[in-house]
């Protein structure tokens, strides 16, 4: 199960600062969740909790059952596509989906065939030996959100950052992000402070403000 509960959730920076005030949440699994608010409210901080990032200071963090707190980023079946999504510019497309996996130790045939997969899903097919340095912005993106998805997550959570870089490119990461929630029922976080492109996805809104929840909808 890969639902994801959320139980009075607080984050106490060391300066006293409260960025995330006592949040309890519950997502279902393969629900797509939508967080929406102004910079500044905490939505970061969520994920970033959720995804081992962050220390929690007090709440509990489930997936599924299974409590995650205790857990070490590594072993938490979620993948994160936030900024800083390192792909070696100098490796190809195929090895940069594959190298998680690699670092499994999953039998070659096995990474074969989800690495040839995801490209398949992405349209990546033809340029898989391509290097890095060589794909259009659109195919970098596609090729980090492969990386994850290769990995089997049961959650994927996507910050805003992502993708700022352009309106279009933006577009159509969104729709890539619904079709990976639709086709491999991964349940997605996904945070956004655009109010237009948060009503737009026609999901489930939670509206944040000064570390808490203020409505759902
Ligand atoms: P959002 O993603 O909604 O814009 P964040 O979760 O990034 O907001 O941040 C929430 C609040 O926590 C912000 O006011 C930010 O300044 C504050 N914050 C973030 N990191 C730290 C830190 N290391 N120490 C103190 N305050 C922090
Ligand atoms: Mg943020």
């Amino acid at each position: 199960m890969a639902s994801v509960t959320l139980e009075h959730l607080t984050k106490t920076y060391p300066n006293g600062f409260i960025s995330v005030n006592d949040v309890s949440l519950h997502i279902e699994d393969g629900e797509f969740v939508v967080f929406h608010g102004p910079s500044g409210c905490g939505k970061s901080t969520i994920l970033r909790m959720i995804g081992g990032l962050e220390d929690i200071t007090a709440g509990e963090i489930y997936l599924g059952r299974e409590l995650l707190n205790d857990i070490l980023p590594r072993d938490r079946r979620l993948a994160m596509a936030f900024q800083n999504y390192t792909l070696y510019r100098h490796f190809n497309a195929y090895d940069n989906m594959a190298l998680g996996l690699r670092l499994r130790d999953l039998p070659r045939s096995v990474i074969d065939t989800r690495v040839r997969t995801a490209a398949k899903f992405f349209g990546l097919t033809e340029v898989l030996d391509r290097k890095i340095k060589a794909l259009s912005e659109t195919d970098k993106q596609r090729v980090a959100l492969g990386r994850a998805i290769v990995c089997q997550p049961k959650v994927l959570l996507v910050d805003e950052d992502f993708a700022r870089q352009n309106d279009d490119r933006r577009s159509e990461m969104l729709e890539d992000i619904v079709a990976i929630n639709r086709e491999f029922h991964i349940t997605v976080l996904y945070v956004t402070n655009n109010y237009e492109e948060a009503v737009g996805l026609k999901k489930k809104i939670v509206f944040m403000k000064d570390g808490k929840i203020a409505d759902i909808r």
